[in-house]
C-alpha cells in the first residue's frame, strides 16, 4: 500500500484545481461510460452516448450561465488564445475599428491579435500603473466593430466589478478566468470566450456562447475551422470534438448545479477572496497586494513580499504544509493563490492561517 497521501491545497492559476467529486465520477466511469463498456475516449463523437453528452453539456451551460435562444453555445478548440485571432477575423468586417481594453497580460495579448488583423485600436490602459486597476472606458463611437474586454486578468489579479454598457455596439468579453463565478446578463454580450481550464475543466475545450445575429457580418473567404458559423450549424461537431476534455466539462457543470448554480458559487467565492485580502490588508507591512481594493479579483489574489527571499521563503514553507502553486506569473512574480470555483473554503482558511503564521514568526 503506497502511504497515505497528505492533503494538497492546489492554487495553481490554469490548468487548476477540479472539484473533487468530478474527478471521482470520472474515475468511477473510466472503463465504462455511460453503459458502453468502454471509455469516452474509446467510442466515435457520433455514437448515441457521446452525442447525449454533447448535448447535456450545451443544456447545463445553458441553464448555469442563463443563456437565451439568441445565442450559440459552440464548444471549440485551440484555447482561449485562438479567440484572440477568431474575434477580429469573425467580427471586425462591420463598422469602424474594434475598440480594445488593456488591463493586462492576456488583454494585451488580444489586442495584438486585433490590430494585427483588424486594425483594432486600444480605448482605454491600465499599463502606467502596472495593470493594478481596471480603466474608465470612454465615449465609444456607434460604429465601432466591437469592444473588447478581459473580465478577470488571471495575472494581475484584477476583474471588471460591473460590466460596461456598450450600447448598440457589441460587447465582447474573454472570460476565461472568471466563467461562471458569477452571475451576468449573457444578453448584454456578442461573444463570450474561455478556456476551460480554470473553472470549468480541464484544458483541450473552449466555451464560446456568441449572439447569432453577429453571423451576418462574417467575412467570405475564411478558413472554415476559423468561421464561427462552421460551428454553429455543425453543433460544434463539424470535425472530432475533445471528448474526454468535453467529458470533464460535463462533470464539473453538473457539480457546480449540485452546488447551488453560479449565483451560489458566488456568495461562497466572495467568502474565499475577502479571507485572503483581510489578512492581505491586515499585515500591509508584509502582504503588499497588487490590485487596487476597487479592482480586486475574487479568482486570483496576487500580493507581493519585501523582497525576494522573503516571497522565496514564503512559498517554500508554504509548500511544506501542502500550499501548492503559489508562485506569480513567471511575467510579473511574486505570489498568486487562485481561488476558483473548486477551491473549497477550507483551503483558502489553510492559506489564510499560513499567512498569519508567517507574518507572526516575523519574516
Ligand atoms: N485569457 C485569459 C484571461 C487567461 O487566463 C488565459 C490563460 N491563462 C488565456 C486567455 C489563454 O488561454 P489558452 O491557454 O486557453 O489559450
Amino acid at each position: 500500500m503506497p502511504a497515505a497521501q497528505a492533503t494538497v491545497w492546489n492554487f495553481y492559476a490554469g490548468p487548476a484545481a477540479l472539484p473533487r467529486p468530478a474527478l471521482e465520477r470520472a474515475q468511477g466511469e473510466l472503463l465504462n461510460f455511460a453503459g458502453t463498456g468502454m471509455s469516452v475516449m474509446e467510442i466515435s463523437h457520433r455514437a448515441k452516448p457521446y452525442m447525449a453528452l454533447h448535448a447535456e453539456v450545451q443544456t447545463l451551460v445553458r441553464s448555469l450561465l442563463g443563456v437565451p435562444d439568441s445565442h450559440d453555445v459552440l464548444l471549440l478548440q485551440g484555447g482561449a488564445s485562438l479567440q484572440f485571432s477568431m474575434v477580429p477575423m469573425n467580427l471586425a468586417a462591420a463598422g469602424g475599428p474594434a475598440a480594445y481594453v488593456n488591463t493586462g497580460e492576456w488583454a494585451s495579448k488580444a489586442a495584438k491579435e486585433g490590430k494585427q488583423l483588424a486594425g483594432a485600436t486600444v480605448v482605454a490602459s491600465s499599463e502606467a500603473t502596472r495593470f493594478d486597476h481596471i480603466p474608465a472606458l470612454p465615449a465609444i463611437e456607434p460604429s465601432c466593430a466591437y469592444v473588447h474586454i478581459t473580465s478577470n486578468e488571471t495575472v494581475q489579479g484584477t476583474q471588471w466589478q460591473a460590466f460596461p454598457d456598450t450600447g448598440d455596439v457589441p460587447l465582447v468579453a474573454d472570460m476565461s478566468s472568471d466563467i461562471m463565478s458569477r452571475p451576468l446578463d449573457v444578453r448584454r454580450f456578442g461573444l463570450i470566450y474561455a478556456g476551460a481550464q480554470k473553472n470549468l475543466g480541464p484544458s483541450g475545450v473552449t466555451l464560446v456562447v456568441v449572439d447569432k445575429r453577429l453571423y451576418e457580418r462574417i467575412p467570405k473567404g475564411l478558413p472554415t475551422m476559423l468561421d464561427y458559423r462552421t460551428h454553429a450549424q455543425a453543433d460544434s461537431m463539424y470535425n472530432t470534438p475533445p471528448t474526454l476534455a468535453v467529458y470533464m466539462l460535463r462533470n464539473v457543470l453538473s457539480w457546480l448545479q449540485d452546488q447551488g448554480g453560479v449565483s451560489s458559487i458566488a456568495a461562497r467565492n466572495g467568502r474565499k477572496a475577502e479571507r485572503l485580502y483581510e489578512v492581505i490588508d491586515r499585515h500591509s507591512d508584509l502582504y503588499a497586494g497588487h490590485a487596487r481594493p476597487e479592482a480586486r479579483s475574487t479568482m486570483n489574489v496576487t500580493f507581493r513580499l519585501p523582497d525576494e527571499a522573503i516571497e522565496k521563503a514564503f512559498l517554500q514553507g508554504a509548500e511544506a504544509v501542502g500550499l501548492v502553486g503559489l508562485a506569480g506569473h513567471r511575467s510579473v512574480g511574486g505570489c498568486r493563490a487562485s481561488i476558483y470555483n473548486a477551491m473549497p473554503e477550507e483551503g483558502v482558511a489553510a492559506l489564510a492561517e499560513f499567512m498569519l503564521a508567517f507574518a507572526r514568526r516575523g519574516a
